[in-house]
């Protein structure tokens, strides 16, 4: 039979371009893709790209502290947040173009609509009917709002780019990734910033010690975070927004942002015509290779709710193009998978918590806590914290967690020793470079405790 396509791609996020591109110009496919909304997804418009660059503004207010503990006279005449808001959008509006561009050479053909599946083979456009050999949807996820009366007027993350003036004060509802960076940053800003967690400390499924010792660097910044509570209602005020919580009690901000999960987005995508098995939260599921329920319809990133990271789901589009298009079935190991926090400080964690590994092996446990050179010289109570999870019979590190500055740019590195299967011995022979905050990862001689 023949296709209008090789490949037709549904998403224009990380994922969907990556395979769109390498398919098109590396694989030799005519390809096409659909966006609705921008070209770049959730990463480059409304997630990691301009949130990074607004942790890297507010964290000048810091700068600014220690810049006179350093012996320098600096004038700090405050944050102008629309000039920052304007640059910021003149970059994503360049970053857009970039990846427009990148499809465009690649000679992907692009369609600035919503796309739906009609079968498992075609693809309506409006009133356009497109065939492919395979079908390749990445839309993504969603913001999630929890049944809470009142949670339409509260912000989700993609709001927060858009904010006219910052808040003077502002609720967060949640514990994961997106509602303790926006904490760090809104803190950072200089807005009163409360941190609400329905459970027993924020960063779930993240080392204890970890979390506990974030949770306590951030509350020292100025964040309160307040544990165990659950907002029951939010009432919309003369002054601004009334929260709720289960015991009655009431507290007033000027915004309040909910950041409880996101949903994938495969409603209205014709995923029934097409006979695709979605799960529990409406993801669609796949195979190991990224294969739906469907032979010719393929699933990545977020919408496949596997882990939902930008570079995932890059690796997923590039493991999709070697088993489609080169015929070299390729799985990905989702074992370790580094990632950080852009909390401040921020988290960097790769491999196995202590609480994961305990239930299997016995263990050595690392750990180091001190003030950072820079931080004790500008005169902050800061804390590094770094642990190390070693398997007490083979010696292999399991997992590798910090809590400081820079921890992002720590953890990928040593992600690659932990991913090689390195030892505690490895790490011992590594020479330290000196004076750095990492010099601790391999001086660390004698267990804390055993588990
Ligand atoms: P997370 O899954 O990380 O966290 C969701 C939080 O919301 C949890 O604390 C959860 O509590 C809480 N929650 C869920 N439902 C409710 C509810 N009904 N009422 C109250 N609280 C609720 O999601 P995020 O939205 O923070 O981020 C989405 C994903 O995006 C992340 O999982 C991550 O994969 C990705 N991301 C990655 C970043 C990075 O790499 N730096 C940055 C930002 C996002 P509980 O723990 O009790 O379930």
């Amino acid at each position: 039979m023949n296709f209008d396509y090789d490949l037709f791609v549904i998403g224009g996020g990380s994922g969907g371009v990556r395979a769109a591109r390498v398919a098109a110009s590396e694989a030799g496919a005519k390809v096409g893709l659909a966006e609705e909304d921008r070209y770049g997804g959730t990463c480059v418009i409304r997630g990691c790209v301009p949130k990074k660059l607004m942790v890297y503004a507010s964290e000048f207010s810091r700068h600014l502290d220690d810049a006179y503990a350093f012996g320098w006279s600096v004038e700090n005449s405050g944050f102008d947040w629309q000039k920052f808001r304007k640059k910021l959008h003149l970059e994503l509006d360049r970053l857009e173009t970039v990846y427009r561009n990148l499809l465009r050479n690649a000679g992907v053909d692009t369609y600035d609509q919503r796309a739906k599946l009609l079968d498992q083979n075609t693809v309506v456009i409006g009133k356009k009917k497109l065939t492919a050999r395979t079908i390749l949807i990445a839309t993504g996820g969603r913001p999630f709002r929890p049944d809470i009366p009142g949670i339409e007027n509260a912000l989700v993350s993609d709001d927060i780019f858009n904010l006219e003036k910052l808040p003077k004060s502002m609720a967060i509802i949640g514990g994961g990734y997106i509602a303790c960076e926006m904490a760090s940053i809104m803190n950072g800003f200089g807005v009163n910033t409360k941190l609400i967690y329905r459970g027993d400390q924020i960063l779930r499924g993240f080392d204890k010690e970890i979390r506990d010792h974030v949770a306590e660097e951030m509350a020292k910044n100025g964040i309160s975070i307040s544990l165990n509570e659950d907002v029951t209602k939010i009432n919309v005020t003369a002054e601004g927004l009334e929260l709720v919580n289960s015991e009655g009690k009431k507290e007033n901000f000027d915004k309040i942002l909910t950041a409880t999960g996101r949903t994938p987005n495969s409603d209205d995508l014709g995923l029934d015509n097409s006979g695709v098995q979605l799960g529990e939260k409406g993801e669609i599921l796949v195979d190991n290779f990224s294969k739906s329920s469907r032979e010719s319809v393929y699933a990545i990133g977020d919408v496949t709710n596997r882990s939902n990271l930008t570079p995932i789901a890059i690796r997923e589009a590039m493991s999709f193009i070697e088993t489609v298009f080169r015929d070299r079935p390729e799985k990905l190991d989702y074992r370790f998978i580094p990632t950080a926090v852009f909390t401040t400080p921020e988290v960097g964690t790769v491999g196995l918590t202590e609480e994961e590994a305990s239930q299997f092996a016995p263990l050595e446990i690392y750990t180091t806590k001190f003030k950072s050179m820079r931080e004790a010289f500008a005169g902050r109570e800061d804390r590094v914290f770094m642990k190390l999870i070693v398997e007490e019979k083979n010696q292999k590190v399991l997992g590798c967690h910090f809590v400081s500055p820079f921890a992002g740019e720590l953890v990928q590195l040593a992600a690659v020793a932990v991913t090689m299967g390195a030892t505690k011995l490895d790490f011992d022979k590594t020479i330290a470079v000196h004076p750095t905050i990492s010099e601790e990862l391999v001086t660390m001689r004698k267990p804390t405790r055993r588990a």
